[in-house]
């Protein structure tokens, strides 16, 4: 597989470090409230990365921490009058309800930043052995005039950053060099903090990054990935102080998605079109956001907008009702004749589905050509169902392609029953499982009833509990 790598600007032959195993770091969100779906565009395109690899047969080591202190999360938590403890524990379990609705998959490791500070005063102390580091009144601070590959991921131009920083006045008490950041943060009045060699305080938030990533994954990992936004000053601070602090190569291939725009304007909280995935979530199923950002390469803009959504909802209700006609066709007919010239064209359209779909996602993980690869055997399909002369075998195999390739993709066209059921009677539906399990009998009864009362049918079967829209 072949993926771009923002560090050299030219797409590159991805290859783990160590044999088979791929580590791999992506910038998680900090949980001062819900995550836009700038950020849910981020972490569905790494999840497909992983599953994509995973599929491939290696093994992923895949951390994904959470912000859990800075200025947003210390502001929020005091108008809340909550500690930012309680607040970050909220949005966490927030965090997870949205993340597992976009079927996101669970991190190797979820770190926290409050739970790293050993890590990272010791990431620190080993950049002031170095003479990296530097003190000031508020705080201790990177001397990027001693990294000099610094700028190197981004590409700006030092000389213009640093007078644009210059007339940030507020920024400059104290540091050497108007873009030297902070690495830990002496305490303010009303603050949470932490004792350290330098003084209570708390990190900053670029060495949080590092310091988990070199404690959870090691010296030098092979991808690390976030949104473009992040490349400057994030990524480019991340990669001096790692690399200043071990003298090794902090990250192999640096992978960035691209912007989200909202009815084509860049999507902002001044603009007035800032969406959460749960005020999303509210108008659309889940899977189909998931679907809806994966119809779009990771590198290129993204537009949000009612009629895309629409037309997402429309194309993967298609790909349903073939995967449902699919399954109906073959499981109804008895197997006759399996080798008519359809059959065989179906098989060939099968494998060149499967070709195709590998070739666009070895490609730069292009999720876009892969499902247009996907619509190919949709589209195959259907006329070979409709000819009615093409074998059980050769239908439940183009079915099953299309479930598996899906599946890595991170979609279910299975699941869109269970997709589509209301909160309100899947928390029925637990309340019933509850009754029975307590052998409640005339209370599971009741709840069954009245979930029926609302359109939906109970099934208890070897697998679980099921429940189905009544037409
Ligand atoms: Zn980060």
């Amino acid at each position: 597989m072949r993926i771009y790598n923002s560090m050299t600007r030219q797409k590159e032959e991805l290859t783990p470090l160590e044999d088979n195993h791929f580590k791999i770091y992506v910038c998680g969100p900090t949980v001062y409230d819900l995550f836009h779906i700038g950020n849910a565009r981020a972490f569905i395109t790494f999840d497909t990365l992983r599953r994509y690899l995973l599929w491939l047969g290696y093994e992923v080591s895949y951390i994904q921490n959470f912000t859990d202190i800075d200025d947003k999360v210390i502001l929020r938590a005091q108008t809340e009058g909550i500690t930012t403890k309680e607040l970050a524990d909220k949005m966490i379990v927030e965090y997870f309800k949205d993340a597992d609705g976009l079927n996101i998959m669970r991190a190797t490791m979820h770190p926290r930043a409050t739970e790293s500070i050993g890590d990272i005063i010791h990431l620190i102390a080993m950049l002031q052995d170095k003479g990296y580091a530097y003190t000031t009144n508020d705080g201790v601070y990177f001397s990027i005039d001693r990294y000099p590959a610094y700028g190197r991921l981004s590409g700006h131009n030092l000389d213009d950053l640093i007078a644009g920083a210059s007339e940030r006045v507020s920024e400059l008490e104290g540091k050497r060099n108007p873009l030297d950041f902070a690495l830990w943060k002496f305490k303010k009045e009303g603050e949470p903090f932490w004792p350290s060699p330098w003084g209570e305080g708390r990190p900053g938030w670029h060495i949080e990054c590092s310091a988990m990533s070199l404690a959870n994954l090691g010296e030098t990992i092979d991808i690390h990935a976030g949104g473009v936004d992040l490349t400057f000053p994030h990524h480019e601070n991340e990669i001096a102080q790692s690399q200043a602090a071990t003298g090794k190569p902090f990250v192999r291939y640096w992978v960035h998605n691209g912007f989200v725009n909202v009815n084509y304007e860049k999507m902002s909280k001044s603009l007035g079109n800032f969406f959460t995935v749960r005020d999303l979530a509210d108008r659309y199923p889940y899977h189909i956001l998931r679907f809806f950002i994966l119809q779009a390469h990771y590198r290129m803009p993204v537009n949000f907008s009612d009629d895309l959504l629409d037309a997402a909802v429309t194309s993967w209700q298609r790909i349903v009702s073939c995967v449902d006609h699919l399954d109906f066709v073959a499981k109804a007919s008895e197997d006759t004749e399996t080798d008519s010239v359809k059959d065989q064209d179906l098989a060939e359209e099968i494998a060149a589905c499967r070709f195709n779909w590998q070739k666009a996602m070895d490609d730069d993980l292009n999720t876009a050509d892969a499902i247009a690869a996907l619509f190919e055997l949709i589209r195959a399909s259907n006329s070979a169902s409709a000819s009615g002369v093409v074998s059980s075998k050769t239908l439940l195999s183009a079915r099953d392609t299309l479930i598996e390739l899906l599946g890595v993709l991170g979609l279910d066209p299975m699941a869109k029953k269970d997709g589509g059921i209301p909160m309100e009677i899947l928390a029925m539906a637990e309340e019933r499982l509850k009754a029975k399990k307590a052998r409640d009998f005339a209370t599971a009864d009741k709840i069954r009833n009245e979930i029926l009362a609302r359109g939906y049918k109970i099934e208890d079967t070897p697998q679980g509990v099921r429940i189905i829209a009544v037409d």
